[in-house]
């Protein structure tokens, strides 16, 4: 069994990674949404266009592509050694560490840690672990209220709703949505409220300040950590998760141990990666840095949560590890010709777009999420896309073909597709039994209707349902170069 710091490897990961329906269905929901389609279609272009411009303005962009890869791989091929010293810089400075397997225990700490501070509410920083592991109802369920402080987050708690991107939780809604919701759901909020985007952020501003002076414990993810110095580093837009880190007496931090990085120099690489690659600036404008407790200044508690959730499996597999490498700018979803047209609620995890299809499966075990390997063209936007260089496309086949093998072992038989395939591996490794089944197709021809197939006959009927078969030509291939070859035809000047 594979091992992680003398552990046997933790178990699947548990918490908001799974899919409740299979990508194919809930996709096809998500694609009868014209308002969701537009909504998306905006955001992602938009940002698309702003990341174009400021990467094209370095040029040693690949140069830092190739770091930020090499440093994820260095760390990962030690994980367990820089986690430790992380363990002791932090621990050294006043911070107290906790090791959480998955995300009952991950829940289970921050909530003792939250009823130790006497504390009955808390303020969030948006962070995609404690999104994981489902902190909220968590701490919900133990009476403890938690209050996303994030302008997006914010939107999607008041509105009951799921994010549906990494860095942008709340793309699928338009501002007139967000005005009703805030109408709605937000207390004290002027019933006149306009859809003015200055006018939500005031009414938004208004609504945390009073959290934020309240609120005597604040909870965060991290996008980084140090492992020399142990330095925690959260970067944002809005000065919410500044508020979260500096103003309340104890802060816990929930962070997957992945986002350890060696040492201090690593994180100018990745401070210049990140915000180019996600929100297309060329730096952002809050990046708060904070290594264990200083007295008099700031939270004099800081609790730091390694959350492992299934990622040392992740990490037992080396065609798949680099999955870890990530670093959630959400460049791949902006890019992904099936997430514009989907959103993110049909991947059913909260990490959706490319990297959630090969980072979920992996998180949760294959058999868990069987059809999100599949969530894509393989067109490779992703790849020439993301700032540390995972090779997603590479990982998508991988986790197809895993998905297959486990499936015949499991099913003691092979699938109707994994015979289908096998028959044309058999046809195609024979001239003549190639050339047989091309004469065969043709017979496909009787079944066009104005120059199309629209419906073929089961089992291939699944194929036409969403999309026209193509019609076989009068002529095949080698039909039409034997005639070229018995009459050459002349040679033009
Ligand atoms: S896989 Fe790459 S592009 Fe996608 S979110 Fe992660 S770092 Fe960004």
């Amino acid at each position: 069994m594979t091992t992680f710091l003398g552990l046997p490897t933790a178990p699947p990961g548990v918490g908001h990674l799974r899919q409740e329906a299979p990508f194919p269905v809930a996709a096809r929901q998500a694609l009868g949404n014209s308002q969701l389609r537009a909504n998306l279609r905006k955001a992602t272009t938009t940002i698309r266009a702003k990341r174009a411009g400021v990467v094209s303005e370095l040029p040693d962009w690949e140069q830092l592509r190739a770091a930020g890869q090499a440093i994820k791989a260095r760390t990962m091929a030690d994980l367990g050694r820089y986690l430790e010293q992380l363990e002791a810089q932090v621990t050294a400075r006043g911070g107290t560490v906790h090791w959480a397997r998955d995300a009952a225990e991950a829940n289970q700490i921050v909530t003792r840690l939250v009823r130790e501070a006497g504390a009955r509410e808390v303020v969030k920083v948006k962070s995609l672990a404690t999104d994981e592991i489902g902190l909220n109802d968590a701490l919900a369920a133990e009476g403890i209220t938690a209050h996303e402080t994030d302008l997006a987050e914010l939107i999607v708690q008041l509105g009951r709703d799921r994010p549906s991107h990494i860095l942008v939780p709340a793309i699928h809604r338009n501002r007139a949505e967000i005005r009703d919701i805030f109408t709605r759901e937000m207390p004290g909020v002027d019933p006149g409220l306009t859809d003015e985007p200055a006018a939500l952020a005031e009414a938004a501003r208004r609504y945390l300040r009073r959290k934020f002076l309240t609120a005597a414990v604040a909870v965060s993810g991290a996008n980084f950590a140090v492992a020399e110095t142990g330095t925690l580093c959260v970067v944002e837009s809005e000065g919410n998760g500044r508020m979260c880190l500096t103003l309340p007496r104890t802060l816990i931090t929930v962070m997957g141990i992945e986002k350890v990085i060696p040492a201090w120099t690593d994180l100018g690489v990745f401070l210049q990666l990140l915000p180019r690659s996600s929100t297309g600036e060329r730096m952002n404008p809050y990046t708060s840095m904070w290594t264990g407790v200083t007295p008099g200044d700031g939270p004099q508690a800081f609790h730091l949560v390694l959350l492992d959730n299934g990622r040392t499996a992740v990490l037992a597999d080396p065609a798949g590890r680099d999955a870890l490498h990530c670093i959630r700018c959400s460049a791949c979803l902006n890019v992904c010709p099936v997430y514009e047209r989907t959103g993110g609620h049909a991947y059913g995890s909260v990490y959706p777009g490319p990297i959630g299809a090969v980072l979920s499966p992996q998180l949760t075990g294959i058999a868990d999420n069987a059809s999100l390997p599949f969530a894509s063209t393989l067109c490779g936007a992703c790849f020439d896309a993301c700032p540390v260089k995972i090779n997603i496309p590479e990982m998508l086949v991988h986790l197809r073909a895993r998905h297959v093998d486990e499936d015949i072992r499991e099913r003691g038989k092979p699938s109707a597709e994994a015979v289908t395939m096998a028959a044309a591996s058999w046809v195609m490794a024979d001239p003549a039994r190639y050339a047989a089944a091309q004469a065969a197709s043709r017979a496909g021809r009787l079944l066009r209707r104005r120059g199309r197939i629209s419906a073929l006959p089961p089992p291939l009927a699944a194929w036409t349902t969403a999309r026209d078969a193509p019609v076989p030509p009068r002529q095949t291939f080698r039909q039409w170069w034997r005639t070229q070859h018995r009459n050459p035809p002349e040679d033009t000047p």
